[in-house]
């Protein structure tokens, strides 16, 4: 007989327990996020597209995922406050709650232990592990072995607790300027439709599209999601190399984060980017830290002088 905290047995006792206040909170906000077309209004579209951008890429893709999960690169305290704050906006819990869970879907890809895989089912890795009572509640012991670079920023310790405060404060100014039109196209329907992205990137990308790199588990590139969440997609570019700043690895890959972080390099704000490259000597795709264009340009001078 199984121990009653096996793995599995901890497993299923997980799923069994819902989350009733976010499972109340998605509910309306997807009501709420139907209604929005029976009140258009031009400035809530263009409202809507902006914060689009502003939560899921700044925010998720360039912040909480490139930035301060994988430090694929390096920017100032301030700008990287800043990103982690939109970040905030998108309404995916807090920064170390966030950075936890997805460290350890790294650590535990598509295995026991992974807090959502498809092979748990398409809609349990989409939307039922959010909804599971205990999904995202970690001991101290786990925040501190998952993410000790982040338990010790009291910003972010603040900012993990009340995470939605950005939003709320948001929310009120988009309603008191811009009305009720305004307000349910730039926060309803647009954190709905962008926590939509960011699941299929947990279901979809694990589930169809294509293998560059035989990673040993199910990450796939999907163009589609890329398109959705500014060059998440290319998640099985990702898995191979997670600590790259580059999701998209060719082209035709396009990857707005990717372009966000670069436009960040060429104004010397980004620094020690990590970005795959591919080697024509060797035939192999291979992680090369690259130091900014300012550091470059003081380490010459300085060899010069
Ligand atoms: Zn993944
Ligand atoms: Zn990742």
């Amino acid at each position: 007989m199984k121990s009653t905290n096996s793995v599995e047995a901890v497993a299923a006792r997980r799923k069994q327990r819902v989350n009733w206040g976010t499972g109340v909170f998605l509910v309306i906000a997807h009501i709420a996020a139907l209604a929005a077309p029976f009140f258009f209004s031009w400035s809530g579209l263009i409202c809507a597209i902006i914060l689009y951008w502003v939560g899921g890429s700044l925010g998720i893709g360039m912040g909480y995922h490139r930035l301060i999960t994988h430090r694929g690169y390096r920017v100032p305290k301030a700008i990287e406050y800043f990103l982690v704050t939109c970040g905030a906006l998108a309404l995916e819990g807090g920064p170390i709650t966030w950075v936890v869970t997805h460290r350890i879907h790294h650590a535990h890809t598509d295995r026991t232990g992974d807090p959502h895989t498809p092979r748990d089912g398409g809609w349990w890795a989409h939307i039922g592990w959010i909804l599971d009572g205990r999904a995202q509640q970690y001991d101290h012991a786990t925040l501190e072995r998952y993410a000790p670079d982040m338990v010790k920023d009291r910003y972010y310790v603040w900012l993990n607790r009340f995470y939605y405060l950005p939003l709320l404060v948001l929310g009120l100014i988009l309603l008191a300027f811009g009305g009720w039109s305004v307000m349910l196209w730039g926060v309803f329907l647009r954190t709905t439709l962008s926590l939509h992205a960011t699941w299929f990137v947990n279901s979809a990308t694990h589930m169809w599209g294509r293998k560059r790199f035989e990673t040993g588990e199910d990450s796939r590139n999907s163009w589609w999601v890329a398109l959705l969440t500014f060059g998440e997609g290319w998640h099985n570019n990702h898995h191979a190399y997670p600590t790259s700043a580059r999701h998209g690895l060719r082209w035709y890959e396009l990857d707005i984060n990717w372009l966000g972080i670069w436009a960040l390099q060429l104004v010397g704000v980004a620094r020690a980017i990590k970005k795959v490259r591919f080697d024509r000597t060797t035939l192999a795709w291979r992680v090369v830290k690259n130091r900014g264009y300012w550091t470059k340009r003081y380490r010459r001078a300085e060899a010069r002088s």
